[in-house]
């Protein structure tokens, strides 16, 4: 940071756009107010006890203060992002797990019940000792017509931890140097947790190292200081933090954060084409379901600053790939990686030889060895033979996930290659290509299907706007595929329709979903990945 400060100075560094109002205020920090408000928060983390074991919870949406948080907790000591969409409890799970000293979050804003659900973890968190609060009420003034009422609790929220604000606090500290040594680079610094679409979210270990690896792929394969990029992801994803945060960092990128008055997303796509036309947007880093959201929506700006897209966390459909290219002139590049390895894996070259439906080529410094089990140890697979997809980078190590409970798993294929749990094969030209996910398996009597497929051929239906498949319980086949939908906005079409353009999409027989469903919406994760945990529950009870 202080490298970006120096050779960019009063370059903007990141604009926060308010989608709150008539107006949409954006707050925009050079590379000098970035570093001076980062080095602020870091010599308060110290005040506050913050040693470089200790750990900075944050529970924010995407704000000015959440960058700055994560980056200083991270020099300071250790930082833990924290999704504000779980629950109360699962949020006090976390802090009791990374055994958060400090947390950051909000104070009562409209639409959002974050405070109420720090308040309520923070209860459930004894090693939690002061609550810093921002106070984002400035979003709400001017304009004042869309003002609604505060969420105030019943009662004040009470709990043993000091509550002090946050801006206020880090104001009164110096801002031109770290009143402590530089962070050592080969330590933890960062406790992400997984998406969660699996199940419950498990916390991983990031070094200093890890973080800066990931920041230098992006700043020297993917951006340059003329780059605008827009990210719509949230902040305590890896995806937003490292491809995107960190790179900008390196790269001297400015990035447009579309911030919701809300937390969950709404309203972030409604005006996005003309956020691109006002920024001057170069890059689009994001996800499949973010890209079905916008191609729900007409391009109704001059988006000709945009250059260059990537898709990542989620198979991206090559109909979706298609539909964006016909309405934007840009071509995807899909890349591949997860918050157990520290984030990236792999990308397809954003200025090269692009293979659609690949996730690209492992990254400087990456290896990918594709292993399959066999009673003498891992067997490496051939071009093109499907095994498990096992990872070694810098960003990896033997203390890559944090919990007690994954310390028994048999994470670690060799010598530091993390097995991902995700299925693939490596091609001649050496791109990789993801072929499953050996938890999302479909297994129908033994036989294997890719859940993949069946959503990739509902999503071809133009009244499709997102499809997940699971497989339903069955006594005589142990699963048997079944799908859900949720339409395009408006659309109109019978289940009857849908099965037929299944059965005539779907090449293997044994995939051809048993069961189809229309849904009002399909659950998703924070990322916008569908959240088939929710599937499943409901495809069982309908069974039961
Ligand atoms: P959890 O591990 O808690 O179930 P999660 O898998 O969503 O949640 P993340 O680290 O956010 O946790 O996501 C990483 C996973 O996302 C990868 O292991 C892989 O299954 C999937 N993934 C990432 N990029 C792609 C891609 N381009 N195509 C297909 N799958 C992808």
């Amino acid at each position: 940071l202080t490298r970006a400060r120096d050779a960019h100075g009063a370059r903007p560094a990141l604009t926060f756009q308010i989608l709150s109002g008539p107006k949409d205020p954006a707050e925009t920090l050079s590379w000098n107010e970035l570093h001076g408000r980062v080095t602020q928060a870091a010599n308060l983390f110290r005040k506050l006890g913050i040693g470089p074991n200790d750990t900075v919870a944050y529970l924010l949406p995407n704000c000015l203060e959440t960058a700055v948080t994560l980056l200083a907790g991270a020099t300071a000591g250790i930082v833990n992002p924290i999704n504000p969409l779980l629950e109360a409890e699962q949020i006090a799970a976390i802090l009791r797990e990374t055994k958060a000293k400090v947390l950051v979050t909000l104070k009562s804003f409209p639409k959002t019940d974050v405070a109420q659900k720090a308040a309520e973890a923070v209860k459930h968190a004894p090693n939690v000792q002061t609550v810093l609060e921002i106070d984002l009420n400035r979003y709400l003034t001017p304009p004042k017509s869309w003002i609604v009422p505060l969420v105030r609790p019943k009662t004040p929220f009470r709990h043993h931890a000091d509550v002090l604000n946050f801006n206020r606090e880090a104001a009164k500290m110096p801002s031109a140097s770290l009143q402590f040594d530089d962070p050592a680079v080969d330590r933890v610094a960062a406790y992400f947790h997984t998406g969660g679409t699996t199940g419950m979210p498990k916390v991983a270990q990031h070094k200093y190292s890890g973080m800066i690896y990931n920041g230098w792929l992006g700043g020297r394969l993917l951006f340059d200081q003329d780059d605008v990029m827009i990210c719509p992801l949230p902040l305590f994803h890896v995806f937003a933090a490292y491809p995107i945060l960190m790179s900008a960092i390196a790269s001297g990128a400015h990035v447009v954060f579309p911030t919701p008055a809300g937390y969950r997303g709404d309203g972030v796509f409604d005006n996005f084409w003309k956020l691109v036309e006002r920024w001057h947007v170069t890059f689009l880093i994001t996800v499949p379901t973010a890209i079905s959201a916008l191609m729900q929506r007409p391009v109704d700006a001059d988006i000709s600053s945009l250059k260059t897209a990537i898709s990542g966390s989620a198979p991206l459909p090559i109909e979706l790939y298609n539909r964006f290219k016909a309405a934007t002139g840009v071509e995807i590049a899909e890349g591949y990686g997860l918050t157990e390895a520290t984030c990236l894996v792999s990308v397809n070259p954003v200025d090269g030889h692009k293979k659609v439906g690949s996730v690209g080529i492992p990254l400087p410094y990456t290896h990918v060895r594709i292993l399959r089990g066999s009673p003498d140890g891992f067997i490496e697979c051939g071009v093109d033979e499907v095994g498990e997809i096992c990872v070694a980078n810098p960003g990896v190590f033997e203390g890559s996930t944090y919990t007690e409970a994954d310390k028994n798993h048999d994470l670690f294929a060799e010598d530091r290659f993390l097995r991902t749990g995700d299925l693939g094969r490596i091609d001649a030209d050496g791109y990789l290509w993801i072929t499953g996910r050996a938890k999302d398996l479909i297994i129908r009597g033994g036989h294997n299907i890719d859940p993949a497929e069946i959503e990739e051929a509902l999503l071809a239906h133009p009244a499709v706007a997102f499809a997940g498949a699971i497989g339903q319980p069955d006594s005589f086949a142990g699963e048997l595929p079944c799908a859900y939908v949720e339409l395009v906005a408006g659309a109109e079409v019978t289940v009857e329709e849908l099965a037929k353009h299944a059965k005539k999409h779907i090449h293997e027989r044994a995939a051809i979903p048993k069961h189809l469903e229309v849904m009002d919406e399909l659950p998703k994760t924070a990322v916008g990945k569908i959240f088939k945990p929710d599937l499943r529950k409901r495809a069982i009870m309908r069974v039961l």
